[in-house]
């Protein structure tokens, strides 16, 4: 057998929950495979909020959601269906059938505010159990098992 010439890259959004009146998950970051963010947006008022799993806050996140949790948006669509996504979000998308682009839109219409990071640290400890349960280091260095990371049906 050839081994792979390099690794598989981190599933872009290895992460993702309805739980805690919010949407929240890991979202690997784009430039630095060993880095991860935490990105949650809140039901109903969508204050949303970001930051590495070293509690810094993700630059992109300043006066609207960044590219991490748009990402997080578009994983939770496949993961759980756009409806149940805008039900749990309390997000009406008047222009069509709930998709991730018409919620982001309709959710960034409202100028959220931006939430505090406290949810962070046990979103991320939830992650790394998940690791764990898969009997895999917890880290965030590129593992090709995590492309087998069964998805989440946590809803609160
Ligand atoms: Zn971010």
């Amino acid at each position: 057998m050839v081994p792979p010439a390099r690794p598989r890259k981190l599933a872009k959004v290895p992460f993702v929950e309805l739980a805690d009146g919010r949407l929240q998950g890991v979202v690997s970051s784009g430039s630095d495979a060993g880095r991860v963010y935490v990105s949650s947006i809140a039901t109903a008022t969508y204050a949303f909020a970001c930051s590495t799993n070293n509690n810094r806050p993700c630059g992109g996140a300043r006066g609207t959601f960044c590219n991490h949790i748009r990402a997080l948006v578009g994983e939770a669509v496949l993961q759980y269906g756009a409806e149940r996504v805008a039900r749990y979000l309390k997000a009406d998308t008047p222009e069509g059938e709930p998709d991730a682009p018409r919620l982001v839109s309709v959710m960034t219409a409202t100028r959220p505010e931006q939430g505090d990071t406290s949810a962070a640290a046990p979103v991320f400890s939830r992650f790394l159990r998940h690791l764990a349960y898969l009997e895999l280091e917890p880290t965030t260095a590129p593992l090709p098992e995590m492309q087998w990371f069964p998805p989440t049906r946590t809803v609160a």
